[in-house]
């Protein structure tokens, strides 16, 4: 396994691999990896030949200075695992070699970024955009995987690529949990041993959510849902959505699409943690 920091540097082995038909697959990170990033390596492995991740905590994306701040970062411990796992090229740039002039670009994502994170992370969508676009520029892949963890994130880089009819196809990978179905999120580390005893109630929620479905109206379930897990000591729901899967446009009813999706953004403390759950 290599790691390059510099854009150059992995440009150039890079065009090597394409020059000997060599397939890649991309996993863009922001470290602190789990077995959640760990899956989406191993799908790549099953589907290219030359496996790269990239490690970029990008600062551009948070809109929360404090967040930023306090993102955990185990570059060494995270090189080893990737190691372990069978990823061929790491790329961990700088923030300098990534942006060494103002960003400029903006895109538009129309509804899509609209709702749920777009509309309470302001910037953040524009912001990841723009880091993906220059990844994907960068590391070239015929196939870039993203956790259905970040499910609106997966929405946006769907339109990205479509808008800038970028060559390769980004893969929606399922969300891994753990055994007490928590999300694994790198900002699970930051939780106190009390507020991840409770974090689990975020999938439990989701879960009745899905059982309540048909059972109860939308609105009752909103209400009722965020009701019981304000309850909670130290949670404080930032909101929960149930939204149609392919517009992300929030429901009303059970029959108004097909495929429904229920999310969640909740703080634990100052920790902000989202997941979610398809029910239709
Ligand atoms: P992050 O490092 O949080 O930016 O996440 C990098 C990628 O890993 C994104 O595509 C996430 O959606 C994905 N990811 C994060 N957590 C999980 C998880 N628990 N299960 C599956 N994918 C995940």
């Amino acid at each position: 396994m290599i790691v390059y920091t510099s854009i150059k540097d992995i440009q150039s082995a890079i065009r090597q691999h394409r020059a000997d038909g060599h397939s890649i697959g991309f996993v863009p990170t922001m470290g602190a990896l789990h077995r959640g990033h760990i899956s989406l390596l191993e799908q790549s492995i099953k589907e290219n030949d030359i496996n790269i991740v990239s490690i970029f905590i990008n600062p551009i994306q948070f809109n929360n200075k404090q967040d930023l701040e306090k993102y955990p970062r185990t570059l060494e411990d995270d090189c080893k695992k990737l190691e372990e796992a069978g990823c061929s090229i790491v790329f961990a740039p700088s923030a300098g070699e990534m942006y060494p002039e103002e960003v400029k670009e903006h895109y538009d994502f129309g509804q899509l970024e609209k709702v749920m994170e777009g509309e309470h992370r302001s910037g953040h969508f524009n912001g990841v955009a723009v880091v993906v676009k220059r990844l994907f520029d960068i590391c070239m892949p015929n196939k870039a995987y993203f956790g259905e963890k970040d499910f609106q994130q997966l929405a946006i880089i769907k339109a990205l690529v479509e808008q800038e009819n970028m060559p390769l196809e980004i893969i929606g990978c399922p969300i891994i949990r753990e055994e007490d179905g928590l999300a694994m999120s790198s900002r699970n580390v930051r939780l106190s041993p009390e507020e991840r005893s409770i974090a689990p109630e975020i999938f439990k929620s989701l879960n009745w959510i899905r059982q309540q479905a048909g059972e109860r109206s939308i609105g009752e379930i909103l209400i009722l849902a965020e009701e019981k897990l304000n309850a909670m000591p130290g949670m404080k729901v930032e909101y929960i959505c149930i939204a149609d899967e392919d517009t992300l446009m929030p429901v009303q009813s059970w029959d108004e699409a097909d495929n429904i999706r229920a999310f969640i953004a909740l703080f634990m403390g100052d920790v902000r943690l989202i997941d979610n759950l398809k029910i239709k």
